[in-house]
């Protein structure tokens, strides 16, 4: 990566602006979830109140109508009743046992058929004289009963309605009451009792809790049968005094329910009622009944409207978090994404720029090495011309130092030869006949020697083309001491022959290798002029894997100076004086190895008089001749 050497290009910068944007989603969002929670938890929880209340409503009708059907269902039967004979004779001769009993009878029939709980009839006095419970256990049959407003009512030849618990029975329930006429005349009461139970009983499947109350505020009915004769406020003593009157209650103790009112929704009361374990918050409903004389509440929990509300307001603020998460996301991915392609282009910018660098700096480095290769050749051109020039300058040299010496060697001879004719023909003048022969002879050595010179040059110019062959070393080696030999005459110079085993050939052609190693030993000779205790010592070494051999001739001479050893093979190259070498022994000799496949070399040990070294192929048995 090179992020760290990326120039902050107007792209980089431009995307870096557009990060402060990013959080605008989130902001946005705080803010509305803020103003929810604010100003729109109220209206939600209006709206879910007016819900609770239209069902409520709902229910408060369905109530209305079931109780109002109910008690039409009985309303008019005891006024029927009362027009019954064996009822009218019951109160009119409530003495006669026989018309009772048929009047029990009756009422017990009817009271099964109509499912009513209790049918009875009163004389006017407001004893009961005929029930429907005449077999019970606690018959009505000897009570009482005038102290209900109904049988007043019923007295005055209304029809009477009334609702309490039953003074005998200890149950509640409706009481419809007529009057018996006869002629006008109020002759007793016939009072039918209805059950609530039932319907209460129904209630209790209900969402609402639906209770019943009396004028004075006192839960008559609820599903809930904790609720039942309790207050929702608590009563006055004149409240208390009407309800013992009319014994409604049948002298049960009254309980004041633990209820709050809050506050109101729309004509409504919210209220709170305390149970055991919680305290829940409800909005009641009020329906009065006037012609039952009661009141229909219906008591709507709200804590499911504000819980609803609350719920509501979490799902939009959750709804809105992630609407504005979302959006972050989305904008900091496009962010990213322009600020990648920023980068991506700084990159590639400065990429192509260093690669143009780099372009420029390897095609300037090319000029230079162009430069410097024409450099080289011109270079080269010139130290060939040079290298030319100074080949020509050597062979001018060579030519210069072999015109010097042949010049030299020929015209000595020749001024020798000169003198002796001259000398001869003044002693033949004289008639001194022997010493003119004695000039003759030395004319004839003097040319002698000069046809030698000649012959030894034709020989270094011309190949010999002469079969090799192979050569018996030992007596070879012999043969070129003995030829050297005459000039050990009046020198002592020891020459030994070593390690040479009889039998060993060589491919060679005998008289030009005897020619090198009387070469050879006549330079080592030449070199031990002056040596104390002169030794020459020819010897063969073993090479490799036999299939050549070294023949080594040493002397204990003063060696040849190191910076000669590179020159002494080249023809005409002498240290010796004038007359006495022409530099053409190594040079030939040189040549005459190499035509046999082998190598004629100096060894390389300064201080310890000179080595020649000639290697040769050795000639395997059986081995007949060899080529050139
Ligand atoms: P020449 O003998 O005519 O000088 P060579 O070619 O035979 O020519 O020898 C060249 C030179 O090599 C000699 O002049 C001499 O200086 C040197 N040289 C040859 N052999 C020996 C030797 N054994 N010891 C010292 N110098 C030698």
């Amino acid at each position: 990566m090179i992020r760290t050497s990326l120039p902050l290009t107007d792209d980089v910068l431009e995307s870096r602006k557009g990060a402060l944007f990013r959080t605008l989603p989130l902001c946005i969002g705080l803010a509305l979830c803020i103003a929810l929670l604010v100003f729109g938890v109220g209206p939600l929880t209006n709206y879910y109140l007016s819900e609770s209340k239209a069902r409520g409503d709902s229910t408060m009708k369905l109530a209305v109508a079931t109780l109002d059907g109910e008690l039409a269902r009985y309303e008019r039967l005891p006024q029927l009743l009362a027009q019954q004979p064996v009822l009218r004779e019951a109160v009119s001769h409530s003495d006669d046992q026989g018309i009772v009993r048929a009047a029990n009878d009756y009422l017990e029939s009817v009271n099964t058929l109509l499912g009513s709980s209790d049918l009875y009839i009163m004389r006017p006095d407001g004893l009961t004289v005929a029930a429907s419970n005449h077999n019970s256990e606690f018959p009505f049959i000897g009570q009482n009963f005038s102290y209900r407003p109904y049988f007043d009512d019923a007295l005055a030849g209304r029809l009477g309605r009334f609702y309490g618990l039953g003074t005998t029975s200890d149950r509640r329930g409706y009481y419809f009451a007529a009057p018996v006429q006869d002629d006008d005349k109020v002759t007793g009461v016939v009072v039918q009792k209805v059950d609530l139970d039932r319907l209460e009983s129904s209630w209790r499947a209900s969402e609402y809790e639906i209770i019943v109350t009396d004028p004075e505020g006192v839960i008559f009915l609820s599903a809930r049968e904790k609720w039942t004769y309790s207050s929702l406020a608590p009563l006055s003593s004149e409240m208390l005094d009407r309800s013992r009157e009319v014994q409604r209650y049948a002298g049960r103790e009254i309980d004041v329910l633990p209820v709050k009112q809050t506050g109101s929704y729309q004509e409504h009361q919210l209220v709170e009622v305390a149970e055991k374990d919680e305290t829940r918050t409800f909005m009641m409903i009020a329906q009065a009944m006037p012609d039952a004389g009661w009141t229909v509440r219906v008591l709507v929990d709200i804590s499911s409207a504000r819980q609803q509300a609350w719920n509501m307001a979490l799902i939009v603020i959750l709804a809105v978090s992630l609407a504005a998460l979302a959006a972050t996301f989305l904008i900091q991915r496009r962010n990213r994404g322009l600020e990648l392609a920023a980068y991506h282009r700084a990159t590639q910018a400065l990429l192509e720029r260093r690669v143009s660098e780099r372009t420029a700096e390897l095609g300037a480095v090319n000029r230079r090495l162009k430069g410097e290769v024409e450099e080289r050749r011109a270079t080269e051109t010139e130290l060939r011309r040079t290298q030319r020039r100074l080949v020509q300058s050597a062979k001018l040299a060579a030519i210069g130092q072999m015109s010097a010496a042949l010049s030299h060697e020929f015209n000595q001879p020749l001024g020798a030869v000169r003198n002796f004719a001259d000398n001869a023909e003044t002693f033949m003048q004289r008639q001194r006949y022997d010493e003119a022969r004695k000039n003759i002879v030395r004319i004839q050595g003097l040319a002698d020697r000069m046809a030698e010179i000649s012959r030894t040059l034709r020989n270094f110019a011309r190949k010999p083309r002469q079969q090799l062959e192979p050569v018996d070393l030992s007596g070879l080696v012999r043969d070129s001491v003995e030829v050297i030999s005459w000039r050990l005459k009046d020198r002592p110079v020891e020459i030994s022959i070593d390690n040479v085993p009889n039998g060993l050939k060589v491919i060679a052609e005998p008289v030009r290798l005897q020619q090198v190693l009387v070469n050879l030993m006549a330079n080592a000779l030449d070199a031990l002029d002056d040596a104390q205790d002169p030794q020459i010592r020819v010897s063969t070494e073993s090479v490799g894997d036999g299939d050549t051999m070294t023949l080594c001739v040493a002397d204990n001479g003063p060696g040849i100076p190191a910076d000669l050893r590179e020159r002494i093979f080249d023809p005409f190259f002498s240290t010796k004086g004038v007359g006495q070498g022409l530099g053409l022994g190594l040079s030939i000799s040189y040549n005459i190895i190499r035509d046999f496949g082998g190598e004629l070399r100096l060894r390389d040990a300064p201080g310890s008089g000179a080595t020649f070294e000639i290697e040769l192929r050795t000639a395997s048995d059986g081995e007949g001749e060899a080529s050139t």
